[in-house]
């Protein structure tokens, strides 16, 4: 059986508890949200914290509203709850596709947003998908409240910007007339994406005034198709269009070769998900499609 190193264990009672014990404990504390990716990777002694921070009890955190001219996302919001909000499905689609898509009800019960994205798994689903949306990010720490776009948030693999002692408190989604969509592969249910694309789009007429389009499991700097994107914007929203745009994202992205399949394979996959995605994408924008 496989079990973690010894560590210390701190429930935090409201976010500036949870900012001093990370102030007290150090660099080689950690938070724990849903603890989904945080446990195994402990279990296998991948991560060892002296000190896990719980910040399950934190209402600070939790709970999805509109909030002026955005929709705002608690860091500790599950993932079944946002599957399931109304208002972040009539407004973000693209947020629906992915949760549906996540894992399985058991992961989805307990998996945070938050944790989702703090993680920085190249594969992670959410990552992809505010990225397209040009989500931004809140954190608070030692220095105080700051916002990251979240295309600055994902430094590298496992890596973002968050500083030590920081928490990320909660999202917030700018409210447009944007539609969106997700498109997924995985081996089987509930897997972990072979590949995945997201798309936003802005139609006025038929010309694609404003383009999001985000990448999972294919390498892409920041899970950002930026290429594809400065190809569509201001252009025709026609298929042809699109299925440039998805071998544009194809040739700029960076999969590696992984039990999930070769990179050929992935890199022909972001192509046809991310065409998928923007025409799906343009259907909703049209009324075409729920
Ligand atoms: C079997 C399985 C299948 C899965 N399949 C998928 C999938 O298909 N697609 C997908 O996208 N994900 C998948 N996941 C991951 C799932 O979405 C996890 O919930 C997510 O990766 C981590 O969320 P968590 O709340 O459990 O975070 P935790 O494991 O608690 O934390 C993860 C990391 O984030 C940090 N952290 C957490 N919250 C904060 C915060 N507020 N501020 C600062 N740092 C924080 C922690 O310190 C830790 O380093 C899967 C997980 C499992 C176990």
């Amino acid at each position: 059986m496989q079990v973690p190193a010894p560590f210390q264990y701190e429930k935090a009672t409201s976010v500036e508890h949870a900012l001093t014990l990370l102030a007290q404990y150090g660099p080689e504390s950690r938070v724990v949200a849903g603890g989904h990716s945080l446990l195994p990777m402990m279990k296998l002694r991948l991560a060892q914290p002296e000190a896990l921070i719980d910040i399950n009890d934190l209402v600070e955190l939790a709970g999805i509203s509109v909030d002026g001219d955005a929709l705002r996302i608690g860091a500790m919001v599950r993932h079944t709850e946002l599957l399931h909000s109304a208002v972040a499905g009539e407004h973000f689609p693209i947020l629906r596709d992915a949760e549906r898509v996540i894992a399985d009800p058991v992961v989805r019960n307990r998996g945070t947003v938050g944790g989702s994205l703090c993680q920085a798994d190249p594969s992670e689903d959410l990552s992809a998908a505010f990225a397209a949306l040009r989500a931004d990010l809140v954190a608070v720490g030692p220095g105080g409240r700051r916002t990251i776009p979240a295309r600055e948030f994902f430094v590298g693999p496992y890596q973002t910007a968050l500083d030590d002692g920081e928490l990320l408190v909660e999202l917030r989604v700018p409210i447009r007339s944007h539609a969106s969509a997700y498109e997924k592969v995985e081996r089987r249910v509930g897997d972990w994406a072979v590949a995945a694309a997201g798309a936003v789009l802005n139609l006025v007429g038929d010309t694609v005034t404003e383009v999001g389009i985000g990448l999972t499991a294919v390498g892409a700097t920041g899970f950002v198709a930026a290429e594809a994107e400065d190809f569509l914007r201001g252009g025709q929203a026609s298929d042809e269009r699109f299925a440039e745009a998805g071998r544009i994202a194809a040739e700029h992205c960076n999969p590696a070769a992984d039990q999930r399949g070769p990179v050929d394979y992935k890199r022909h996959l972001a192509g046809e998900l991310t065409t998928r995605a923007l025409r799906r994408a343009a259907a909703r924008a049209r009324g075409e499609e729920a």
